[in-house]
């Protein structure tokens, strides 16, 4: 039995025709044609002045975030439902996370949540120095809501669309929202690179700084000069040619993934308790990872026995992010939370599960995940 993964690489055509000419011309390192070539497309793609490419959307995070002069004894404000390569750069520039909750429309960073961590910290003179969104499985967050929040304290806001390439909010592309925004081209996201990332925004000098930064801050000399402390952030060009071919095909990706999605909520959202990571009405999601939940209350079935269920058939299939807030390397740090009453992250953590998503996965796959879901849960109700 061929094994379905979550979210497998998935080439085009012209990869291979972009890697052959790094080949054929020698530009084989960190320099070359596909570099520039590629960050002129993804600036055109984002609609944002420019672009910078790198080695990982961890680095592009990293560089975001010392850009925004965050340093020792500051804090950064992150939505808690999200892979821990969101928060790792803060503690990188030795800062402090305070974890916002989620919010039910769009299980991306809550407004309320964001507005009372703003007022204590106001009260208390400890303003964040930036706060990140995350752009969950494709979707957008809430940012007219979260500008208006930040913007009376000239806190600037960071995009995390390593999930959200190709996603939309009030027409413009997810990434290009914020201050400055952030993508993957990690292994298993909608467009791969094998490994990289790219910062967008409409600040030049800022892109220049963090371009700068990424190859070790060395100057233009002939010499090796540095005048302050960098990192070797860059992207190769090869893997840049792979990401050309993969730009070219990002439109097709996500309109895969969108089927991907609606095959899954025709037949399962028929079974009592199953419902799917909603779309806000102002928003177009790439459903890069198509995430479900499963209530209690109506559904007798853990999704810890759908995903046993489905590895037990060769089939990956994941829990929702576990919430950073209950990450033991992050124990005691503060959290805000939806509402007094309610962590949303926390009850999607507890019966949320992302399914197979990839944009190659045929309609008999998905019909074998589906298949297994449903003879799991009526096993279950009969055994009842
Ligand atoms: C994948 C991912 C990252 C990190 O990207 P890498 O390219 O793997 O470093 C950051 N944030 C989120 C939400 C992600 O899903």
């Amino acid at each position: 039995m061929k094994r379905i993964y979550l979210s497998p690489p998935h080439l085009g055509n012209m990869e291979f025709e972009f890697v052959q000419e790094a080949f054929r011309s020698n530009w084989i390192s960190t320099v070359g044609p596909h570099i520039e070539a590629f960050e002129a497309e993804i600036a055109r793609y984002a609609g944002t002045k420019g672009a910078i490419v790198v080695s990982s959307g961890t680095a592009g995070l990293h560089l975001a975030l010392r850009v925004h002069g965050v340093g020792p004894g500051d804090t950064v404000f992150v939505s808690t439902l999200t892979f821990i390569a969101s928060v790792n750069p803060i503690i990188y520039q030795g800062a402090e996370p305070v974890f916002i909750d989620s919010e039910p429309d769009s299980w991306n960073m809550s407004p309320a949540a964001l507005e009372r961590a703003l007022a204590d910290a106001a009260r208390k003179n400890r303003l964040p120095k930036a706060v990140i969104a995350v752009n969950l499985y494709g979707q957008s967050a809430k940012y007219d809501e979260i500008k208006a929040l930040c913007a009376p304290y000239g806190i600037p806001v960071i995009e995390d669309a390593a999930e959200s390439l190709g996603a939309e909010y009030k027409g413009r592309r997810s990434g290009s929202i914020g201050d400055i925004g952030v993508y993957s081209f990690n292994g298993n996201k909608i467009i791969t690179t094998s490994g990289g990332g790219a910062v967008v925004s409409d600040n030049l000098e800022h892109l220049q700084i963090m371009k700068h930064w990424s190859t070790q801050a060395r100057m233009p000399e002939i010499h090796y000069q540095h005048e302050e402390i960098g990192y070797n952030y860059r992207m190769s060009n090869i893997l840049a040619g792979i990401g050309r071919g993969q730009l070219l095909e990002l439109d097709g990706r996500v309109a895969a993934r969108r089927k991907v999605f609606a095959n899954y909520r025709e037949r399962l959202g028929a079974i009592e308790g199953i419902s799917f990571m909603p779309e806000l009405a102002e928003g177009f999601s790439t459903r890069w990872l198509t995430a479900m939940t499963v209530d209690p209350s109506q559904c007798p079935v853990p999704v810890s026995r759908i995903i046993a269920a489905l590895q037990e058939n060769e089939i990956e299939s994941r829990p929702v992010w576990k919430p950073m807030h209950l990450q033991p390397c992050f124990a005691g740090k503060e959290i805000y939370a939806h509402s007094p009453e309610l962590n949303v992250a926390e009850q999607l953590f507890a019966c949320g599960i992302c399914l197979p998503s990839g944009s190659n996965l045929t309609e008999e796959e998905q019909s074998r995940v589906m298949d297994i879901i449903e003879e799991v849960i009526h096993k279950q109700s009969v055994s009842l």
